[in-house]
């Protein structure tokens, strides 16, 4: 069994509390221990960030560039045994972890390549007007258990590109791949500049809470970010908060099925359907209905379920228990209102967490899994006849992470896209993303974007500089 430990002030340290276990989900059983820290042990990683933040603050562009570029070839060097440590707390298929990983070094380049502007206002002949970034102080970064590594790296690598320190807090579903990544990144930058830290329960909250931290960058579901928010309040935390998300996905009569089906089954159950900008609700012509519903079946049938890392497998396990039994729940309810249930449908009788990709037809707004983000290997088709009627339905509930429509029309799609109302709408693919591309939710979706200028911008806070000039003879 491997003890893992956390970074605090550039010093590897076991948990005041003891550890907690960490589980393969798809074994079912514990690999390894995780510290539990205490409150204080958060006190000192907080200390030392800001102890850190005295000279970080002023260190130049070129040396946080250079910085996290040797950051990003560590990273692309140890990428294979990430990625497998990935799989072993995860359970997403070893190609799909090894793909995260080189995704967080690509976004580590991104960051480390990244400007900050100083804004000229106005110019004349006596004043002269800048708007400065600067970076905020201490950064707590919160993270969930879909994509441990690369939502850690979304949220540290600005953080530090603009100057700030990091305290990252990881799931405890999944804490092992950050704990390495921190290691990694405190190999290059002077010391507190970059701590980890791991608990159970209540650790979010005392973050939230802590006077010392001025920034809170969240990952996870809309409860937790209301909790945080309302944490967040006591010394008026700078928030970036990305939240649940129940994205629909239109697709317009006349599509052709055989050019869409796969990237839409993609979209759907990328990994294991625990993506947050997932297609979470598929909307199809009556007219394709049946059509689009057996071209996904024979997709979902080809998928191999099993252990992420063994050969050939394209399907992992769900990564715990509590989501495993979300998705059974949503499916037992869709059943009881009449919904045929195309492929899946059932938890295989085996060790280890594995629901097969279940395709649900005969499903209907007002049911709990078209309206509740199911955050599983589930995805319910919805049929429809009219386009203002669907796009009333897609833009319904609270939630507006993200959206597509499909078509051959693209204009027609592209119109309608743009009427959705979420923070991302895609034409004819989804949950799309790139470094350059700013992302985020609006409603309970959240609020905030990472990635691109606007990303990086949320971890500063804004100077005017204002300049009379003297008056020249
Ligand atoms: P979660 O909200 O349960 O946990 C997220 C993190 O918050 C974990 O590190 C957890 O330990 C911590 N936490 C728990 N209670 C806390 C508290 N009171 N204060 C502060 N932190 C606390 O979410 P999850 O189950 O890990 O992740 C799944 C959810 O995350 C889904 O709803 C999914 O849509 C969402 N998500 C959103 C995005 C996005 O970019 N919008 C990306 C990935 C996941």
């Amino acid at each position: 069994m491997h003890d893992y430990q956390m970074l605090i002030n550039g010093a590897r340290v076991d948990g005041e509390n003891g550890h907690f276990d960490v589980f393969n989900p798809a074994t079912g059983t514990v690999f390894a221990r995780c510290p539990a820290g205490s409150l204080a042990q958060l006190d000192l990683a907080v200390e030392a960030a800001q102890a850190a933040f005295v000279e970080w603050r002023h260190s130049t562009h070129e040396n946080r560039r250079q910085r996290l570029l040797s950051i990003a070839a560590d990273l692309e060097q140890e990428a294979e045994s990430l990625a497998r440590l990935i799989v072993l707390e995860q359970g997403k298929p070893l190609e799909l972890a090894f793909s995260e990983v080189m995704g967080a070094v690509a976004w580590t380049r991104y960051a480390a390549e990244q400007q900050i502007p100083v804004e000229l206002v106005e110019e004349t002949p006596t004043q002269r007007i800048e708007l400065h970034r600067k970076p905020l102080g201490v950064v707590a970064s919160i993270t969930p258990w879909n994509w441990p590594f690369m939502i850690a790296v979304w949220h540290i690598m600005p953080a530090l590109r603009a100057g700030n320190c990091v305290i990252s807090k990881p799931s405890s579903l999944t804490p092992l791949s950050t704990l390495r990544l921190v290691d990694i990144i405190a190999r290059h930058v002077p010391r507190g500049v970059i701590s980890s830290v791991t608990g159970e329960q209540g650790f979010g909250s005392a973050i939230t809470a802590h006077a010392g931290i001025q920034k809170i960058v969240f990952t996870g579901s809309t409860a937790t970010g209301q909790s945080v928010m309302r944490g967040a309040a006591s010394n008026l935390k700078r928030l970036t908060l990305e939240l649940g998300g129940n994205d629909a996905a239109i697709v317009l009569p006349g599509t052709s099925v055989e050019a869409v089906a796969e990237d839409i089954f993609q979209a759907a159950f990328l990994n294991m359907g625990q993506t947050c900008a997932a297609l979470k609700r598929l909307y199809i012509h009556q007219s394709q209905y049946e059509a689009f519903a057996e071209a996904l079946t024979l997709i979902a049938r080809r998928q191999v379920v099993g252990d992420g890392l063994a050969p050939g497998v394209t399907f992992g396990p769900v990564q715990n228990l509590e989501q495993l039994a979300l998705v059974e729940e949503l499916v037992a309810d869709a059943r009881a209102h009449g919904a045929r249930v195309l492929c899946g449908g059932a938890r295989l009788d085996r060790p280890g967490f594995f629901y097969p990709p279940t395709l649900v037809a005969d499903v209907t707004d007002g049911q709990r899994l078209v309206d509740e983000e199911q955050f599983g290997p589930v995805l319910p088709l919805i049929a429809y006849q009219d386009i203002e009627d669907v796009l009333r339905r897609a833009n319904a509930g609270d939630m507006g992470l993200g959206g597509s429509v499909w078509g051959r029309d693209s204009e027609q799609a592209q119109a309608l896209a743009s009427r959705l109302e979420c923070g991302m709408a895609w034409v004819n693919c989804h949950a799309q993303i790139q470094p350059n591309t700013p992302f985020g939710g609006s409603k309970m979706s959240g609020f905030g974007v990472e990635f691109g200028l606007e990303g990086l911008l949320e971890f500063t806070g804004q100077q005017l500089l204002y300049v009379r000039k003297r008056e020249t003879e």
